[in-house]
């Protein structure tokens, strides 16, 4: 006997940098953003990383498809003007006007005139420094790969489905081409981390719209996390090879801004990359005082600390799964409490570090931005060590 039909299934459909990580960094905020839907129903306002990404992918195509030499011009449209006639394909100025008409026929602009000035500074960087390197190792271009997994509640709580959806995005080099291409600050990069390198293999790309975290933020860990998540995706492709490494290119190190931040990493011993001793970097780095201009690093200084290789490995992939799969049991948990009670702001956890509530929409109204919480963040469970 047939069985009577049953109603369709909803499968929470999770971006893993728009939604996991969103609540990750804040879940009140993400919530919000996800306005008068429960989430995840529309994706988050982050320009600045789109813009960057967008920017990278749209200039990689136009390498790919003449090959125009480096540097690439860039004559941004000057804000709320129209866009600036008789400019090159290749100018990043071109490029950008494309990438702002996108994200704002998705709802997405920049927040201020500074920001989009700084926007354009380090993609035109990005684009110049980082392009020249890269573009000639990427295999395939915006990857987009997608996985499902069970979902697991906690005793007592219920979600949506038994199921959710995980997608992102990235590029791919080969380990061939990385093994080959010698005086290269990717492959070199790549090559120190992962010594071995099979055949065959990929290593994925992402770029971070930020500055390089210390290793003790949890920033530093959700990087590494992210990548791993991507590796595990990219392995549910038909066909795709093994991942072994990732690369992070974090975007502000190429025009580098918050310098006592950075002073006060290397002091503290808590970040991966110093200049070297003695070296003019380290002259201006050690003698630079608030007010005074950003000292003008090398460009092998600014490079090393934009570029950061993830080995990855199964145990590794598995641990950062793991964390991944408590992000949205948490996310589920979130939404089936709203629900059932009704209101947000008691059921979502309001987590921002200082510079996240700085820039939030929200922060007028939020019962507990960070200025008026203790130092306590929050975070999924970790991981244990691969
Ligand atoms: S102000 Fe801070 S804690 Fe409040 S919603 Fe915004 S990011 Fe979250």
């Amino acid at each position: 006997m047939l069985q009577q039909r049953r109603e369709p299934e909803l499968v929470p459909n999770y971006s893993l940098t728009g939604d996991l990580l969103s609540f990750m960094r804040c879940g009140l905020q993400y919530r919000y953003q996800n306005g008068s839907a429960l989430p995840p129903s529309r994706p988050v306002q982050m320009w600045f990383g789109e813009f960057i990404h967008g920017v990278m992918e749209t200039a990689y195509r136009t390498w790919l498809a003449s090959h125009p030499p480096f540097p690439w011009p860039c004559t941004p449209t000057p804000y709320n003007t129209s866009p600036a006639p008789n400019r090159a394909a290749n100018d990043i100025g071109t490029i950008g006007d494309l990438v702002e008409a996108t994200l704002a026929a998705a709802g997405k602009s920049p927040r201020s005139r500074n920001l989009r000035e700084s926007a354009y500074e380090r993609a035109e960087r990005a684009v110049n420094e980082i392009g020249p390197e890269l573009f000639p190792l990427i295999r395939s271009a915006e990857e987009r790969v997608i996985g499902t997994r069970s979902l697991t509640m906690p005793q007592g709580a219920r979600a949506r489905a038994q199921m959710y959806e995980l997608h992102g995005i990235m590029d791919v080099l080969s380990s061939v081409t990385v093994t080959a291409t010698t005086n290269n600050m990717i492959c070199n990069a790549v090559r120190a981390a992962v010594p071995n390198l099979p055949a065959g293999a990929e290593i994925i790309v992402d770029y971070k719209g930020s500055r390089r975290p210390a290793l003790d933020d949890e920033y530093w860990t959700q990087g590494d996390w992210q990548l791993q998540m991507y590796a595990w995706l990219r392995s549910r492709q038909p066909g795709a090879a093994p991942v072994v490494a990732g690369v992070l290119l974090y975007i502000n190190e190429l025009a580098p801004s918050g310098i006592s931040q950075l002073q006060r990493e290397v002091n503290q011993g808590r970040t991966d990359v110093r200049p070297l001793s003695g070296s003019p970097d380290d002259y201006q780095l050690r003698t630079w005082r608030p007010g005074a201009a950003v000292p003008s690093f090398s460009a092998a200084f600014r490079l090393q600390r934009a570029i950061r290789i993830v080995p990855i490995t199964q145990p590794s992939i598995d641990a950062a799964v793991g964390a991944f799969d408590n992000v949205v049991v948490n996310i589920e948990s979130c939404v089936a409490r709203e629900a059932q009670h009704g209101t947000i702001v008691a059921h979502w956890p309001a987590g921002g570090d200082d510079a996240t509530c700085d820039a939030c929409d929200f922060r007028h109204f939020c019962p507990s931005p960070a200025s008026a919480r203790s130092t306590q963040n929050y975070l999924p469970p970790a991981p244990s060590a691969p």
